[in-house]
């Protein structure tokens, strides 16, 4: 509240948080790999701050959805990283990808074909991980696309050697690094799909093994191929671990994936705080109303803090009349509607001044599960759709 800038709704990333976060699940993977997920600005937090911090923890491998996302993370990080996306579209140009290195997956099977042509075009193997849709019914080769792929990869493989070249002594054109899938419901641990999408996962895996040996090295080694299908529900509950990795996102940003347990059941620490502060305070009688629709009225006389933040920064306008903010340590809630810009709190006749800092949500507020079931929706989207007007800033 003593800054000057004009900023008034700012998202403190707390770094350190971040780090231990890191730490924490790598301990808990091992010797399974962290994948850092940190794609959609990640998760709200700031890719900016976010990514540079997990660098300089010793982390060298992420993960983002799209090509956009992995070239901006290419230029912050540098060629030192692993960066593996798996969002674009038919036209989407590959040879930049392919040529900064961005491990892609492969959920078409003329994608292959493409990413062998980027490859050409740019002088540079295309490093895939084939994706397998296991069940989630997103993204993914289905099972007969699978089949499909595994044909079209010796095809692509019999090209190269009919080419004449000696093989060993080129360059590939296409390495598969190596195999993904995404589990649909890894946060309800008691549901059996889960286990079901693993055993169509390790087929999947053993055909491509397979398909791999067949080429004697020419499209990579199966020994050596990373396999990857949890996110943060499966990492912090799936015993024995499926797979060499796991790309975790929410859980690294300190939040809880899991309806049943906290953040600090898991030992985790919410990397963001979103605060505000209170600019304007009023007595209002009894009877008045608060926000469009006035769809509250003050049910005795009270008091009205008015606290920059709305859907404009992203806060949820469905969180309106439920939500719960805090101010020097207590609770108030949220009357009226959420407007684009501001928010209305009765404090009543709280310790309460302008100028006093407001926790929307983090530590020392609500959390952004709280958040999550004010506004029907889950802690991701709460974090993710803090919008750009927001400040992000290091702590
Ligand atoms: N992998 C894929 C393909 C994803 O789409 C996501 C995020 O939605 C993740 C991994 C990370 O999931 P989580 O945030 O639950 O760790």
């Amino acid at each position: 509240s003593t800054d000057s800038s004009g900023v008034l709704v700012r998202a403190e990333i707390d770094v350190a948080a971040l780090q231990a976060n890191a730490a924490v699940l790598a301990k808990r993977l091992a010797p399974a790999r962290l994948k850092c997920v940190v794609k959609a600005n990640a998760y709200g937090h700031g890719i900016d701050i976010v990514a540079p911090a997990l660098f300089a923890a010793g982390w060298r491998d992420f993960c983002v959805a799209t090509i956009n996302e992995a070239l901006h993370l290419r230029e912050l990080l540098g060629d030192d990283v692993t960066i593996t996306a798996w969002l674009y579209g038919p036209t989407t140009d590959l040879d930049a990808a392919v040529a900064a290195g961005i491990e892609l997956g492969v959920s078409t099977v003329d994608s292959l074909e493409r990413l062998r042509d980027a490859a050409r075009r740019t002088n540079t193997t295309a490093r895939l991980h084939l994706k397998v849709d296991t069940g989630l019914g997103r993204n993914g080769l289905a099972p007969a696309d699978w089949k499909r792929a595994l044909v079209k990869l010796k095809t692509l493989d019999a090209r190269t050697e009919s080419d004449g070249a000696d093989a060993s002594a080129t360059t590939p054109e296409l390495e598969i690094v190596g195999i993904m899938s995404h589990y649909a419901v890894a946060d309800e641990p008691e549901r059996v799909e889960t286990a079901q999408q693993t055993q169509v996962f390790d087929s999947a895996h053993r055909e491509l093994s397979a398909v791999l040996d067949g080429a004697q090295g020419r499209l990579g080694e199966p020994e050596r191929l990373e396999v990857h299908i949890a996110n943060s529900p499966a990492a912090l509950t799936l015993s024995p671990f499926p797979g060499t990795s796991a790309r975790v996102g929410l859980s690294l940003y300190g939040l809880s994936p899991l309806g049943d347990q906290t953040s600090q059941d898991l030992g985790l620490v919410p990397a963001m705080r979103l605060v505000s502060q209170v600019i304007n305070l009023k007595d209002i009688p009894t009877g008045h109303g608060a926000s469009y629709g006035l769809t509250f009225t003050a049910a005795a006389d009270t008091r009205f803090a008015l606290v920059p933040g709305g859907y404009g920064d992203g806060i949820a306008r469905s969180a309106s009349n439920k939500a719960e903010v805090s101010i020097r340590g207590t609770r108030y809630p949220v009357v009226g509607r959420i407007a684009m810009d501001q928010m209305i709190v009765e404090v009543g006749a709280g310790d309460v001044a302008i100028g006093d800092e407001v926790v929307i949500f983090g530590p020392d507020g609500p959390s952004a599960a709280e958040w999550g079931e004010w506004a029907e929706t889950i802690n991701y989207e709460i974090v993710t759709r803090i919008s750009e007007r927001v400040d992000r800033v290091e702590i």
